[in-house]
């Protein structure tokens, strides 16, 4: 691995959807519905991330969990964001997490969690299908809609969440659990990333 300071990282964005944006252009998320307070990444979906990603993923390097993880974290503290109470990790598809064995954003969120000193509870949410008016949908929707299928496994007391992933593309999936949450009683959400695609 090289140096740190040759990582892509992301120096300016919108902190209210993560979008990396100059500073004279305002984003244009703001007329939007959000579910986040505030989306924070720490690099682009670039090289060498991407490489550091998929071989913590795919070639069960779990040490690299380290060094994500301490991206995420300090990121988190040169925005001097408010922290919240707890972090989510977002949870692996149920057969992925056989395959691999492990949740990667998990092992980043610990790492978090143990550097921000934030517990990390990664049994809030449950990842599977609801089959329940999937049939009139067209494939490609369907698809969408089981993967983004969540359920809260208990109670949440907390108020202020940040949910982890190691990578964000669409936001798809972290929105979906964003709204979940925002159900349950959670006001204030983060979403946090290792890498943003762009
Ligand atoms: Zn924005």
């Amino acid at each position: 691995m090289g140096c740190y300071h040759d990582l892509p990282h992301i120096q300016q964005s919108c902190l209210r959807c993560g979008l990396v944006v100059s500073p004279e252009h305002q984003c244009a998320c703001k007329d939007e519905d959000w579910p986040f307070s505030a989306c924070l990444a720490a690099c682009i979906y670039a090289f060498p991330v991407d490489v550091l990603i998929g071989q913590l993923k795919n070639q069960h390097k779990l040490s690299l969990s380290n060094t994500l993880g301490q991206l995420i974290a300090a990121q988190i503290q040169r925005h001097q964001l408010p922290l919240p109470e707890l972090l989510i990790p977002v949870p692996a598809h149920p057969e992925r997490l056989q395959q691999r064995g492990f949740n990667q954003a998990q092992e980043i969120a610990k790492v978090v969690g143990s550097i921000l000193t934030i517990p990390v509870d990664g049994f809030a949410i449950q990842r599977g299908k609801t089959l329940i008016v999937q049939k009139k949908l067209g494939r490609q929707q369907r698809t969408l809609n089981a993967d983004n299928a969540f359920t809260l496994a208990k109670p949440l007391t907390v108020k202020r969440v940040a949910i982890i992933d190691d990578v964000i593309t669409t936001g798809a999936t972290t929105k979906a659990i964003a709204y979940l949450l925002r159900e349950h009683g959670v006001s204030e959400i983060q979403s946090w990333a290792v890498a943003r695609t762009i």
